[in-house]
C-alpha cells in the first residue's frame, strides 16, 4: 500500500485532521506536537484522540510522525535551551505513548559554535536521558541540509549519534529528500548509489519515513528551501523514482512542500497516479 500524506495542522484536534486528510486524498499525516517555534503543547482530549482512532481503523489512516518543534535545539550552547529540549521531549513522549507505536521526529540540533563533537555529546546525553526501556514511540533523527551549524548533514553524524545511544532499539532515521540533496547526496542522478550508502553507514532498517520535497536550492547548497513536487532542482522524475524504489516504496512519505490544502491535494493525486505499486 502507498502510504502517503503531508503536513497537517491539529490545532482543532486528531480527528478533524484525519477527516482532513482523507479529503486530501491522503492515509496518513505529519504534524507538530506543538506550536513550530515551542510553546505550550495543546491539552490532551482524550475523547478527540478515540475519536480519531476510531475513524482512522475505519478509513485506513496508519502510522503518523509527530514533528518536533523547531525550536528543540539539544546542543545549544545555551543550557535553557538545552533544557527546554528535554522537557519538550519528555512531554511529547508522554503524549506520543498513548498511540500504539508513535513516530516523533526531531532536527538532531545546531551546535552554535560549539563544534560537531559537542553538539553529537550533548544530543546522545539527552537521548540517554529522556528514552526508556518500555517506551514505544520511536525516535526519528532527521536528515538535514547544513546549514550553519547544523548536526545530521551527513550519514556519519547520524550513525555516530545512533552508536552513542543506550537504546538504539527505540531510534531511526526519517530521510528529507530537500535537505539530504542540498546535503550533496545526489539522488537525482545517484539513488542506488546514496541508498548504498546509507546502507553501509546507517542501515536502511533505521530508515522509517520520508520527507518527499523538492527544492529551491542548488545540488549541494546546503541551503534548506522547499519547493512544490516538480518544480524544483530535484524534479518529477526523481522524484517519482523515490516513491517507487524497491526499497523505498513501503515507508510513509511526508509532503511538506509549500502548498495550502488545494495544492496538496493535486501532488497527492499526481503522486498516486504515477506510483507503480
Ligand atoms: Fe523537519
Ligand atoms: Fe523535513
Ligand atoms: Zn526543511
Amino acid at each position: 500500500m502507498f502510504k502517503i500524506g503531508c503536513h497537517l495542522s491539529i490545532a482543532n484536534g486528531f480527528l478533524k485532521a484525519g477527516k482532513n486528510i482523507v479529503a486530501l486524498g491522503g492515509n496518513t499525516f505529519q504534524y507538530f506536537s506543538r506550536n513550530p517555534q515551542g510553546g505550550q503543547a495543546r491539552p490532551w482530549d482524550q475523547g478527540d484522540f478515540d475519536g480519531f482512532m476510531e475513524y482512522a481503523s475505519v478509513v485506513g489512516i496508519e502510522g503518523l510522525l509527530c514533528h518536533a518543534p523547531y525550536t528543540l535545539n539539544a546542543c545549544s550552547a545555551n543550557p535553557q535551551t538545552r533544557e527546554f529540549a528535554r522537557m519538550v521531549f519528555k512531554s511529547d513522549i508522554i503524549m506520543l505513548e498513548h498511540f500504539p507505536n508513535a513516530l516523533y521526529n526531531f532536527h538532531p540540533g545546531s551546535h552554535t559554535g560549539q563544534g560537531v563533537e559537542e553538539g553529537i555529546r550533548q544530543i546522545v546525553e539527552i537521548l540517554n536521558e529522556v528514552i526508556y526501556p518500555e517506551m514505544k514511540t520511536t525516535i526519528l533523527l532527521e536528515t538535514m541540509a547544513g546549514k550553519g551549524s547544523e548536526i545530521g548533514r551527513s550519514f556519519e553524524e547520524i550513525a555516530e549519534i545512533i552508536r552513542r545511544v543506550d537504546y538504539k532499539e527505540k531510534l531511526g532515521v526519517c530521510l528529507d529528500t530537500c535537505h539530504v540533496y542540498s546535503a550533496g547526496y545526489d539522488i537525482v542522478n545517484h539513488l542506488d548509489e546514496v541508498l548504498e550508502e546509507f546502507d553501509a553507514i546507517i542501515g536502511l532498517e533505521r530508515l522509517k519515513a520520508i520527507h518527499l520535497n523538492d527544492s529551491k536550492m542548488p545540488f549541494a547548497s546546503n541551503k534548506d528551501r522547499h519547493e512544490k513536487i516538480g518544480q524544483g532542482t530535484i524534479g518529477l522524475e526523481a522524484i517519482l523514482r523515490i516513491i517507487n524504489h524497491p526499497r523505498l516504496k513501503d515507508l510513509p512519505f511526508y509532503l511538506e512542500t509549500p502548498n495550502e490544502d488545494e495544492g496538496y491535494q493535486k501532488e497527492i493525486e499526481l503522486l498516486k497516479k504515477c506510483r507503480k505499486y
